[in-house]
């Protein structure tokens, strides 16, 4: 199950990175510490009602003239919204209608993906119909008027907005697990690719993806289908004239980009290398279920105790990912191959799930109750007011507190801990957003998507 992608589309300055930040802006507040996160993505996740979706900007890059570069934002917007199921258009409501957003808009309109357009710089609610009324010439419907710096009007545009995703149960009617076989060259990845489809050769077919020359393949066991992600990637031979690394790193970016779940493939006789420690950075980065497939096990020379000890210092490697299933194969004998989409499943599950909000608050309870938060210098303790999942995939708790300042990474990875303890969550990662509020708010239920409980 893939989220409905959300494309920012505009010319530079309009205020699409601003609008970008205010919806997704909750997604924000996680904090990477770990090794090797990438900093290049432009895919954030965001919900609006009840609805999760991935927001893509376009832009980024800031023109002087603007008009010159009118083919750089098509392609941009190309991209994205060849993936997209709406798009937002953003015009600046300061400015007014420009000769470069008629351009866009015409080439908008020959596109088939649903435009929803939001006058930016509308920071004033009775102008900002006037400022937007001069946009509905671009003949795309009505035009929002918003601001994304104080968030005004952006409900309105939302609503609009989520309209146009597909809806959650076809969403859901799609329960295919996208799965990515990622690695370094020479890991394995082709040979686990036919370990795992030959087997299965009779009900393997070749389906096409998003990207013009990535090919999926669909795998079924019983009821459950599997999407083997850019297969054709896996497959290519390493072409070392064309800086094979470069090529292949980014393909292997994209395809974790479109997974559910990562076999991430690992050469046992290697161990974990820098550039596996790219990957895996990418990996936590997007926040994907991972199997850690260790592959060629059958070369290794073993006692009892080998599988232990690399299992041990496998983890201590990737420790920021010790959540992760681990599997010992050989994809060239087939040991425990027949294991992997078992694992899948499991893995697949724990990033679906949706936790109650009681349930949550029962987790937070305990865990306060156990080990207080810490007291600052001043004497001022930490509250945890309440906690409540607010999307999955991976599953996301926000906590609402008093002052996240006052939880350290101590603290916070120990309510982590619980959360696994408590709830499971085998494979997946969790994510916890740690937001201030004053506890007026929680007490007049400001934003808060169910009664606010203290705990
Ligand atoms: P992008 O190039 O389209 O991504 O635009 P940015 O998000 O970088 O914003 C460009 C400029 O417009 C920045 O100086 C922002 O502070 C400003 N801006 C963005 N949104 C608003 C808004 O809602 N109101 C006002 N007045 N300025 C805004
Ligand atoms: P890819 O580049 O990740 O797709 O890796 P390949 O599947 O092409 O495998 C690279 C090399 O490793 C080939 O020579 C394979 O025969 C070898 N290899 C793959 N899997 C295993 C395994 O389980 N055991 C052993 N001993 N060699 C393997």
């Amino acid at each position: 199950m893939n989220l409905p992608i959300i494309a920012v589309i505009g010319r530079p300055n309009v205020g699409k990175s601003t609008l970008v930040n205010r919806i997704a802006g909750d997604q924000q507040a996680i904090v990477h510490d770990q090794p090797g996160i990438t900093r290049d993505r432009t895919y954030r996740p965001g919900f609006w009602q009840d609805r999760n979706f991935q927001i893509v900007d376009t832009g980024g890059i800031v023109f002087d003239d603007e008009e010159e570069f009118l083919p750089f934002i098509r392609e941009q917007a190309a991209i994205a919204l060849n993936e997209a199921s709406v798009g937002i258009f953003v015009v600046d409501g300061k400015n007014g209608l420009s000769a470069a957003d008629i351009e866009i808009a015409e080439w908008l309109r020959q596109q088939t993906v649903p435009i929803v357009v939001a006058v930016n710089k509308c920071e004033s609610i009775e102008n900002g119909y006037v400022q937007a009324a001069e946009f509905w010439e671009l003949g795309m419907g009505e035009p929002f008027p918003i601001s994304s710096i104080h968030g005004s009007g952006t409900g309105e545009m939302l609503d609009k907005v989520i309209e146009y995703l597909p809806t959650i149960t076809e969403v859901e009617a799609d329960n295919t697990i996208n799965v990515a076989i990622i690695g370094r060259p020479n890991v394995g990845k082709s040979s686990l690719l036919n370990a795992l489809t030959g087997e299965k050769r009779a009900i393997v077919s070749p389906i096409s993806g998003t990207t013009r020359d990535a090919i999926d393949m669909l795998v079924q066991r019983g009821e459950q289908k599997y999407r083997l992600i850019d297969t054709a990637g896996i497959r290519r031979k390493k072409n070392v004239d064309y800086g094979a690394e470069f090529f292949g790193i980014n393909r292997a970016f994209k395809a974790i980009r479109r997974s559910d779940v990562v076999l991430f493939v690992l050469d046992v006789l290697d161990g974990v290398t820098e550039q596996d420690m790219k990957l895996a950075g990418r990996i936590i980065d997007e926040g994907r279920a991972v199997i850690l497939i260790v592959n060629k096990w059958d070369a290794v020379e073993k006692d009892t105790y080998t599988i232990n000890e690399h299992r041990k210092e496998l983890k201590n490697r990737l420790f920021f990912m010790d959540w992760a299933e681990m599997l010992f194969i050989s994809a060239e004998t087939g040991q425990r191959v027949n294991k992997i989409l078992d694992l899948v499943d499991k893995c697949a599950e724990s990033h679906r799930r949706r936790v109650s909000t009681s349930v949550i608050n029962e987790v937070i309870k305990d865990a306060v109750t156990w080990h207080s938060p810490p007291t600052s210098r001043q004497g001022k303790q930490g509250k945890i007011y309440y906690g409540t999942q607010v999307r999955s995939q991976p599953p996301t708790i926000s906590l609402f507190v008093n002052d996240p300042k006052r939880f350290n990474d101590n603290y916070r990875r120990y309510i982590e801990r619980q959360f696994r303890k408590d709830l499971g969550f085998p494979g997946t990662p969790i994510r916890l957003v740690w937001r201030g509020k004053k506890v007026r708010e929680i007490e007049r239920g400001v934003g808060s998507p169910n009664r606010a409980t203290k705990v």
